[in-house]
């Protein structure tokens, strides 16, 4: 039988963690505040900023949800930053992802103070997290890959590791932090152009799958006793369920989990680590802004 890896209450230990340090913030005058800024209306989006702003205000955060219209221009979601950038009052700032396709993401996230830059996608971050630098901020998502990896007691140093996606928001990230002196694991870094992708992965003492495609990870691309982080949420269509479709992972759990030492569910895996990431950094954002 495999661990299953419940992310739920590794997340609710990591924001424990932030009560405290937010505790003493406070303390000292300091209230962490996390700005979200959303332009358009893409539905899930919205869903994504409102569990963003509500768990800031579960936690005693400050928070600021800015929503500008799907036509806003490159130029007001560029003032809505600087205005950001110069709020004494906001530690974090994060611009939710996918904006609408006239809006130059990468101009708007190079624009983001980099010791404001909670999610980590500046260059400047980039480069820290390359560089091991403990003073950027690293992606939440890989962030809680990791440290889902670290509370399952899954050894990564030494370890074989194959993450199939080399995205910057995931995938690469991932895959640096694997290959630190954290991590210590030796990394394969696998996507669409690889060639025989289930001999690659069958290597795999860890495979972290972030790729975008339900179920794409069968149980021939896994040795036995592999642990295995499944970073994907795809919907897809349900009629038996309520909303009309489901949450699936990249990974197909069914036929993998009972070949794994430890796997994480989707949902209540990654996900509920990704948004305890973000409070986590926008606490060190904020305890870097007096120290
Ligand atoms: P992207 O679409 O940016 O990247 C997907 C990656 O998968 C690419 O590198 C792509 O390769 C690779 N890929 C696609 N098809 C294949 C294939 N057939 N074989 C091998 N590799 C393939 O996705 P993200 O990294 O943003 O997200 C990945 C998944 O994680 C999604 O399901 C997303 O919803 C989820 N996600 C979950 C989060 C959470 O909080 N749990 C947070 C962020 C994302 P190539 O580069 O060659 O195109």
């Amino acid at each position: 039988m495999s661990k299953i890896i419940d992310g739920k209450t590794v997340a609710a230990k990591v924001l424990d963690e932030c009560s405290q340090e937010i505790e003493t913030l406070k303390n000292r005058g300091i209230t962490p505040g996390l700005a979200v800024v959303l332009v358009g209306d893409d539905p899930a989006s919205k869903v994504y900023v409102g569990s963003k702003v509500r768990k800031c205000a579960e936690l005693g955060l400050h928070s600021r949800k800015i929503e500008l219209p799907a036509d806003a221009s490159q130029e007001e979601v560029l003032a809505v930053v600087e205005e950001l950038n110069e709020d004494a009052a906001i530690h974090g700032i994060l611009v939710q992802s996918p904006p609408p396709p006239h809006i130059d993401e990468e101009a708007i996230v190079r624009a983001i103070d980099p010791a404001k830059d909670v999610d980590g996608f500046h260059p400047e971050n980039v480069a820290k997290l390359a560089l091991e630098d403990a003073s950027g901020f690293v992606p939440c998502t890989p962030a809680g890959c990791m440290r889902l990896l670290k509370e399952a007691g899954v050894e990564t140093s030494g370890a074989q590791a194959v993450v199939i996606g080399r995205s910057m928001i995931v995938g690469k990230p991932m895959a640096l932090l694997l290959m630190s002196k954290e991590g210590n694991a030796t990394v394969t870094v696998a996507h669409s152009r690889t060639k025989d992708l289930a001999e690659v992965s069958r290597r795999a003492d860890i495979i972290v799958a972030a790729i975008g495609r339900p179920e794409f990870v069968t149980a021939d691309m896994v040795k036995d006793g592999a642990t295995v982080i499944d970073v994907g949420i795809n919907r897809v269509e349900d009629a038996s369920a309520k909303r009309g479709y489901r949450l699936v992972g990249d990974v197909a759990y069914d036929e993998v989990a009972p070949k794994c030492a430890a796997i994480t569910p989707v949902p209540g895996g990654v996900g509920p680590m990704t948004i305890a990431m973000l409070i986590a950094n926008t606490v060190k954002a904020a305890r870097q802004s007096v120290s």
